[in-house]
């Protein structure tokens, strides 16, 4: 079985990646740990324009 990617340890089906509200509940968690949703808008724009790969890149290099 599969957890959830929330990090509440809990189960999941196959199917899914979170437990039914969890990826909402990440969302919004993640959210305000970069400063609200304009800053997640801006964080999906330069994800969309560099690709994701080098985005984890840089937030690795930044630990
Ligand atoms: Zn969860």
């Amino acid at each position: 079985m599969a957890k959830c990617l929330c990090g509440c340890r809990q189960e999941v089906t196959r199917k899914s990646r979170f437990i039914q509200g969890h990826d909402q509940k990440l969302r919004t968690c993640f959210e305000k740990s970069i400063g609200g949703a304009d800053n997640l808008i801006k964080l999906k724009r330069i994800v969309d324009k560099i690709g994701y790969e080098k985005v984890f890149a840089l937030l690795k290099n930044n630990r």
